[in-house]
């Protein structure tokens, strides 16, 4: 929702793409050097080396002040296994097997796009001004903001953004990755890219494990040892490393629409009153006790069929 200039964009643009491609470069390094190791002890490895990429990552941005993009680093991520699919991976694939494999890939990329452009639900405050409430103050002022809409806005579920500085309806969280906050508009939409990511990336271990067994990679007897044979193993650790946090993640928001409940409501329940239950059964203790409770859960099939509907 931060409008940048085209200058600004395009050279978030191009610090992304550099990122990706010193990240992947990286990640290489490890079968390179570890050819004769089996994905067990490659996969830690690649998970540690990527972490201090990123890290190092985050600190030449503060010195340089040069800033990235993750929505263009998503995209150029997926670019970039694609890439080295195209040229490396399909030659060991069936003709099927890649037809599916493109189709995934256009059809994330479609994903991607429409997310970042989605509405998720953005609330306007004040009809006749006909305006988007947005607080440009910040700490008490803003939380004290916050809580009173949170009561006026009771039933509605509207939500406070603070990366957006915005007012979310059903706000589930703010999701850096795809650079909009996820809302009742665009929930599902979330839902089912997430899934897509899930198969895309499954699709391709499964692509380069055909492409792993024809040239005996992982088996020590390596009979391709250029970069692109590298690169052909480090993008599939990077996409397994993918599939370890997204599939938790997933089934963490597969538990949200049956329980009827928002990652945003549930981390801050004790600030939405809804969700608080005073505890007064024990009538002689002098301090309450407030329980959570959720007041939107009708069940597990009607909490899915009133996700299934949100679109607005
Ligand atoms: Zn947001």
């Amino acid at each position: 929702m931060k409008q940048l200039t085209l200058s600004n964009l395009i050279g978030r643009c191009i610090v992304s793409c550099m990122l990706v491609l010193l990240t992947q470069l990286a990640l290489s390094l490890v079968p390179r050097f570890l050819s004769a190791s089996s994905l067990l002890i490659q996969l830690p490895l690649s998970a540690l080396l990527l972490l201090v990429v990123i890290g190092l990552g985050g600190r030449i941005r503060r010195v340089l002040g040069v800033h990235a993009s993750a929505p263009a680093f998503v995209f150029f991520s997926i670019l970039f296994v694609w890439c080295v699919y195209v040229l490396v991976i399909r030659k060991a694939v069936s003709h099927v097997m890649d037809v599916v494999f493109n189709g995934e890939v256009a059809i994330l990329i479609i994903g991607l796009c429409s997310i970042l452009k989605s509405d998720p639900g953005l609330e306007m405050y004040g009809s006749s001004e006909d305006r988007c409430i947005e607080d440009s103050t910040s700490g008490v002022n803003s939380q004290n903001q916050e809580l009173e809409l949170s009561d006026s806005f009771l039933g509605k579920r509207v939500r406070h953004c603070r990366s957006c500085k915005a007012y979310i309806r059903g706000l589930d969280h703010h999701c850096p990755a795809f650079g909009n906050c996820i809302g009742q508009k665009n929930y599902i939409l979330f839902v089912i890219l997430l899934v897509g990511f899930i198969i895309t990336e499954g699709s391709y271990v499964a692509c380069s494990t055909q492409f792993a067994s024809k040239f005996g990679i992982f088996n020590g007897t390596m009979s391709e040892t250029s970069l692109f044979a590298n690169l052909a193993v480090s993008t599939t650790t990077f996409s397994i490393l993918q599939l370890v946090w997204q599939v938790p993640f997933l089934t963490w928001h597969a538990y949200c629409i049956c329980f009827n409940i928002r990652t945003d409501e549930w981390i801050n329940w004790k600030k939405y009153p809804e969700f608080q239950f005073v505890d007064q059964s024990q009538p002689g203790q002098s301090c309450r006790e407030v329980r959570f409770t959720n007041p939107y859960d009708r069940g597990i099939l009607q909490n899915v069929k009133e996700f299934l509907a949100l679109t607005g």
